[in-house]
């Protein structure tokens, strides 16, 4: 049996004025979902426990059939993990945004989308001026990562972290708000807030920063520090549900519970990360990773960035687009294998009234071998909610959709 998930990031929404009063997923015109839809069974997943923030590292490891509420520990050292960065027992890792503050605001958490080549020299600068520092009981380093995402390693010596407890605010849950209102809070927050303020200076004087003024592209301010936590212990995916796994994602975090979970990365030339990624090529690559893998999961970013641009239209366009390149190709080519199943479904909601994450149940469509067709046939959260099939908490799914029982 092969399986194939398809994760369009951020996709489940409410119903958008902009849109005619339907949600994006209504708007937008996806055949080859709706396919799944008819061929299999709609329904609801809860990806996202009250008690955790709605973002893709919560409710991705739920979705891949993980209880976040025994495994969850941040979202900075599954993006370590992607990295090839090793964490050890005493060592956290942080998240280190490129920001764009320029009056206090959080004008833009991705700096402008500021490329790899802007970004990287200057966390080379931040780990010049202030890599091997001593600070609380660690020493530091920075590591550049993709575009705005970024990381800060504390490697600890077995004395307790000062981030143990600390709280730190996720920035693109504060779009245009005062970031003094959002700043760390708890033992460790001197320790964060340090070092975000040591950065604006050195983004100032360098020089990549006068380039992109210069290009009429929004600079780096500052870092923002958010999403630490310790190394997290995940049974390997081949040992609680089996088969070999493989996945294709632009984005560190998501590739990076992948990489815990055991299954090999696969890297699409062309994949962003953004509303600009090569759908096809992401296509492609599935179906030939299907010769080698028993499982593959495709992940597109792009629906979720154009939630938090506020992009009605782009939202639908990503989702066509995932549609016709993405599922479309996978419906045709799997049958080609034998057996198979497919599940298309997003990590969580990120709605364009709010340009945020947040909680609540998300639809998903699955088909294939075995499993028996439902009256669904759209994909789509009004459809989902009335077919009455739920996972709550959603980790239970997978259990479900790998015929591994209910
Ligand atoms: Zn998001």
């Amino acid at each position: 049996m092969k399986y194939v998930i398809v994760i369009p990031d951020g996709c489940a929404d409410e119903p958008v004025a902009e849109l005619g009063g339907v949600t994006p997923l209504q708007a937008a015109k996806l055949p080859n979902m709706d396919r799944v839809a008819k061929a299999g069974v709609v329904g609801l997943s809860n990806n996202v426990p009250p008690s955790l923030t709605p973002a893709s590292d919560v409710a991705t490891l739920s979705l891949f059939g993980y209880d976040p509420l025994q495994y969850y520990t941040g979202r900075a050292p599954l993006e370590t993990a992607a990295m090839g960065i090793d964490l050890g027992p005493n060592d956290w890792a942080v998240r280190c945004n490129l920001v764009y503050v320029p009056d206090g605001h959080m004008r833009d958490f991705t700096a402008g989308h500021i490329s790899s080549e802007d970004g990287a020299p200057l966390i080379n600068a931040l780990q010049h001026e202030l890599g091997g520092k001593e600070l609380g009981g660690g020493t530091i380093e920075f590591h550049p990562g993709v575009q705005y995402r970024n990381i800060l390693v504390w490697r600890g010596r077995g004395a307790p972290c000062p981030l143990e407890g600390t709280s730190a605010q996720a920035p693109h849950d504060i779009p245009d708000k005062p970031v003094a209102d959002y700043l760390p809070q708890g033992p460790g927050a001197r320790l964060l807030i340090d070092l975000m303020e040591a950065s604006k200076p050195i983004f100032a004087a360098h020089p990549a920063t006068q380039k992109r003024i210069a290009e009429g592209k929004k600079p780096a301010t500052q870092t923002w520090l958010w999403g630490h936590g310790k190394a997290p212990r995940i049974r390997p995916f081949a040992e609680l549900y089996g088969g070999r796994g493989a996945i294709i994602s632009a984005v560190d975090l998501v590739r990076g519970v992948g990489v815990l979970l055991g299954w090999h990365r696969i890297d699409v030339p062309g994949a962003t990360g953004y509303l600009d990624t090569n759908y096809a090529n992401k296509g492609k690559y599935a179906i030939d990773a299907l010769a080698d893998f028993d499982l593959v999961c495709v992940h597109v970013e792009a629906p979720d960035e154009a939630s938090h641009e506020g992009k009605a239209t782009e939202k639908v366009r990503a989702l066509e687009q995932i549609d016709e390149h993405i599922v479309g190709p996978l419906l045709d080519a799997l049958p080609r294998h034998g057996d198979y199943r497919l599940l298309v479904e997003p990590d969580h909601r990120t709605t364009l009234r709010t340009r945020a994450h947040a909680h609540g149940a998300v639809a998903f469509a699955a088909c294939g071998t075995g499993i028996a067709p439902d009256a669904a046939e759209r994909y789509d959260e009004p459809t989902a909610a009335a077919t009455g099939r739920a996972f709550d908490p959603g980790w239970q799914l997978m259990k479900w959709w790998l015929g591994r029982g209910a």
